[in-house]
C-alpha cells in the first residue's frame, strides 16, 4: 500500500520499482529502484521539475546532454532519462557503496595506501573528462564520490548489464558496505552528479564550443583554466580524505572566502604528523592558489606519491 502510494506520486515510471532513498540533493532525491522487466538495480535521481524555473529545467537537460556521452569505469553511468508532467527521471548506474562521504565520517580517516587507491581512480575519470571529453566537472566532492565494494563490481556495461545474470546487488542485504579498511576488498570509485559540469570543447573533433572565431579573450581564458577548478577540488578531498577535516573552514562564509582565496591552509598538527612528506607534497601541488602553477591531472597521474606502490597494494580496477 505504501509502495502503491509512493509509486503513483511518479508518473511514467512504469518500469521501476523504488525501493530505498540512497541520497538527496537541492532539487534532487536518488532512490535504489528495480528495473522490473530485468530484475536489475538501478538508481534513479528524481528531480522535482514542478519546482523549478526555465533556466533549472534547461540545466537538467544539460546534466543529462552530458552524461549521454561518457563511458569510464570510474564515473557513474547514464541508462535513460523519462520526462514526466512533473517530474524528471534520471536513470543510472547503482553505486550500492553510497557515498565516500559517509566512510570519511565513519572512520574518521582513511590510510594513505586507502587514499591513494580513492585519488587514483577520481584522478582516472577526471583525466577522461579534461583530456578525452573536454568537460570540467566543476562539483567535485566527497558527497558526489560514489563507490562499489570490490566483491560486487559488476562486469558488464550497464545497458546491457539491465539483465538477470551477474546480479551485483544481490548481497546488498548482507549489512553495511565498507571498502578498503582492515584489509578489506578495495572499492571502485564512482564520480556522479554532472549537475554542475560544463563542456568545454565537442567530444570527437576537440574544438571549442561555440562558434569558432567569434568566442571573446575572456570566455577563452576563462576555460582555459577552468579545468583547474577540478584540480583544486581533487586537492581538498585529499587533505579531507587524508585528516579527516576539511583544508579550509571558518564558520563566517567571508571568511572562509578569504582563506580560500589566499590558499590559507596548514598541516595541522598533531593530526597531520604521521602524514609522509609525499602526500603533503601532493596536496599542495593540487591547493595551489595560481591556477597556472597548479597541477594538471596528468601532473596529478605522475605524481610520486600517487604512483607511490605500498607493501600490500592491489592491483587497481
Ligand atoms: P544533486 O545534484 O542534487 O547533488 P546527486 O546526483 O549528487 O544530486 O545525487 C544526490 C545523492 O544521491 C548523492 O550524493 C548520493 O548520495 C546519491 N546518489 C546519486 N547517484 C547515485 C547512484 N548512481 N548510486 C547511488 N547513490 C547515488
Ligand atoms: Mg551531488
Amino acid at each position: 500500500e505504501k509502495q502503491r502510494e509512493k509509486q503513483a506520486k511518479y508518473p511514467n515510471l512504469d518500469n521501476y520499482e523504488i525501493i530505498d532513498k540512497m541520497g538527496e540533493g537541492a532539487f534532487s532525491v536518488v532512490y535504489k529502484a528495480k528495473h522490473i522487466p530485468s530484475g536489475r538495480f538501478v538508481a534513479v535521481k528524481i528531480l522535482r521539475k514542478f519546482q523549478m524555473d526555465q533556466v533549472q529545467k534547461q540545466a537538467v537537460l544539460k546534466e543529462v546532454t552530458i552524461m549521454r556521452q561518457l563511458s569510464h569505469p570510474n564515473i557513474v553511468k547514464f541508462i535513460e532519462f523519462i520526462d514526466s508532467p512533473t517530474y524528471y527521471y534520471i536513470v543510472q548506474e547503482l553505486a550500492i557503496g553510497g557515498e565516500v562521504f559517509t566512510q570519511i565520517v565513519k572512520y574518521t580517516y582513511f590510510s594513505e595506501d586507502l587514499c591513494r587507491h580513492v585519488i587514483y581512480q577520481v584522478a582516472k575519470a577526471v583525466r577522461y573528462l579534461h583530456e578525452e571529453v573536454g568537460i570540467v566537472h566543476r562539483d567535485i566532492k566527497p558527497e558526489n564520490l560514489l563507490f562499489m565494494p570490490i566483491d560486487i563490481i559488476p562486469s558488464k556495461d550497464p545497458l546491457s548489464k539491465l539483465r538477470k545474470s551477474d546480479d551485483p546487488n544481490t548481497k546488498q542485504d548482507e549489512g553495511e558496505f565498507t571498502f578498503g579498511v582492515g584489509g578489506g576488498g578495495i572499492g571502485l570509485i564512482k564520480l556522479a552528479d554532472f549537475g554542475l559540469s560544463k563542456q568545454i570543447w565537442e567530444h570527437n573533433t576537440k574544438t571549442p564550443c561555440g562558434t569558432v572565431g567569434y568566442t571573446a579573450p575572456e570566455i577563452v581564458r576563462d576555460e582555459r583554466y577552468s579545468r583547474e577548478v577540478d584540480m583544486w577540488a581533487i586537492g581538498c578531498v585529499l587533505y579531507t580524505l587524508l585528516c579527516g577535516f576539511p583544508p579550509f573552514y571558518d564558520e563566517r562564509i567571508e571568511s572562509l572566502t578569504e582563506k580560500v582565496a589566499r590558499g590559507e591552509y596548514t598541516f595541522l598538527s598533531p593530526w597531520w604528523d604521521e602524514i609522509s612528506i609525499e602526500a603533503k607534497r601532493c596536496v599542495s601541488k593540487l591547493l595551489t592558489v595560481d591556477p597556472k602553477r597548479r597541477y594538471t591531472i596528468n601532473d596529478l597521474l605522475s605524481d610520486p606519491w600517487l604512483n607511490k606502490v605500498s607493501a600490500d597494494s592491489k592491483e587497481i580496477p
